[in-house]
């Protein structure tokens, strides 16, 4: 039982604060994060100039031997973090092609053409940069743009918290530390420290590793919950919950900019601009996104004790609009994720379940339809005991009763299904009504 809800990682909890560093500080984050793009970049191409030229592999080990000889004026966990970054890229990319999800790209020998040998970064070493051609899904070379952060890796080794301000080695000094926003920080165990510039701001990333807490054995009140593009989320209490309007605005507009900028030349002038102009609006549906599903996930777990999901992993929408459906794949994902942490510190169970046919077979009786319901049939008929229902709902109800943990002796959850025929009533929880209005920050950050 544990095991699902404990599962590797799922008890840390990142967090974001706004930091405010004065000009030196912020001059030397800079620096600490131009230092760190470079050493990507550097061993980056120590990597594909040896296979390129020589076919030699570079073993982790000694490419590791070999950064700890770099002299750089950054602390060596941040340092190591970048290493081990471009390992995992590495890792991820072999896996793609053992797994089959990138084919025909093996890297071949030759394959990295038109090599410029130009310094690049602030090292004057002389790193070598190349403008040729990776293969698809290789670890990429980092320009300014797509590199945004560093980390150190453990609380008390390079970086502490302290009275509410930021001790950073190697940028602020043992007195002069940088003022950090925290409201408040869950009772756990600090762990990295992620610096990340978003725009011209800073912000710093706490991960805190939670206490266990116990896992109820009965679940009281319990749920199933279908995610849906029509209605955001909908329960099998027939609740639903659409995003704020604005929301939604916000997240096509953003679509529309991603096409615009997919229609651009690559790196060209207006492909630049464009691209800020993509991230600025990403940064504001972002914010917009994480105060919604902060609001949702915890109107959820105070009121349940059970929440089951579906694996979207598993998942497979409908074939709709394809941006469409991964901007919802966001909000969903994060929703999911915000609800699992604080189900464990509440000492409260989420489930994911496998969703096949959970929109396809009646939740009273268990019969599968034979035809497939299509995307604009909202009312689940069922021809053998006659329900009719909402179809999401339908499926929130299956998506409920599939868990292991559901009991129906023990757990409420089903209010308003006992009337077969005559369509589910409503609860009166009220979920949606509940929902707070964003607050005007996140508007303004939204209209402007
Ligand atoms: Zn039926």
């Amino acid at each position: 039982m544990e095991s699902i809800v404990r599962k590797e990682g799922q008890n840390c909890r990142n967090l974001r604060f706004k930091i405010h560093p004065t000009l030196e500080q912020e001059k030397k984050l800079n620096e600490t994060l131009e230092y760190c793009r470079s050493t990507w970049n550097h061993l980056l191409s120590i990597r594909v100039d040896l296979y390129d030229r020589f076919d030699l592999s570079v073993s982790k080990s000694s490419l590791e031997k070999y950064l700890k000889n770099l002299d750089y004026p950054i602390h060596s966990s941040v340092r190591l973090d970048v290493f081990q970054r471009l390992c995992s890229a590495y890792d991820k990319f072999f896996d793609d092609i053992k797994n089959g999800r990138l084919k025909n790209t093996k890297p071949k020998k030759g394959m990295f053409v038109k090599r410029k040998d130009i310094p690049c970064g602030n090292n004057s070493s002389g790193f070598i940069k190349y403008d040729g051609i990776l293969p698809k899904g290789h670890p990429k070379f980092k320009s300014k743009e797509d590199f945004s952060s560093f980390r150190y890796k453990q609380h008390g080794n390079g970086w502490k918290l302290e009275d509410n301000k930021l001790y950073l080695s190697k940028i602020t000094g043992k007195s002069n530390l940088i003022k950090i926003d925290i409201d408040r920080l869950p009772d756990g165990e600090l762990k990295t420290c992620t610096l990340k510039k978003e725009g011209k701001q800073w912000f710093a990333y706490l991960t805190v590793e939670l206490p266990e807490n116990p896992v109820p054995s009965t679940p009281e009140n319990a749920v199933g919950i279908d995610l849906g593009l029509k209605s955001f989320i909908t329960t099998s209490n027939d609740d639903f919950v659409e995003p704020p309007r604005f929301l939604r605005k916000a997240e096509k507009r953003l679509a529309k900019e991603q096409r615009k900028l997919s229609r651009m030349e690559f790196k060209s002038n207006n492909y630049k601009k464009q691209k800020q102009k993509v991230n600025r609006i990403h940064r504001k549906v972002a914010s917009a996104r994480n105060h919604f599903s902060h609001c949702l996930s915890k109107l959820l777990v105070e009121k349940y004790d059970l929440i089951v999901f579906e694996d979207l992993k598993i998942k497979n929408l409908v074939k709709n609009n394809k941006l469409a459906k991964s901007i919802s794949d966001v909000s969903w994902n994060k929703l999911v994720q915000h609800v699992t942490y604080k189900a464990a510190e509440r000492g409260k169970i989420v489930d994911k379940i496998n969703p096949d046919n959970t929109t396809q077979v009646c939740s009273h009786c268990g019969t599968k339809k034979k035809e497939k319901l299509r995307l604009g049939d909202r009312i689940f008929y069922c021809s053998k005991c006659g329900l009719e229902i909402d179809r999401d709902l339908n499926a929130a109800v299956n998506i409920l009763t599939k868990s292991s943990y559901y009991n129906p002796m023990h757990t409420v959850g089903l209010a308003g299904m006992n009337g077969c025929g005559d369509g589910a009533s409503t609860t009166g929880l009220g979920i949606g009504s509940q929902v707070p209005p964003m607050n005007q920050q996140t508007l303004n950050l939204l209209r402007g």
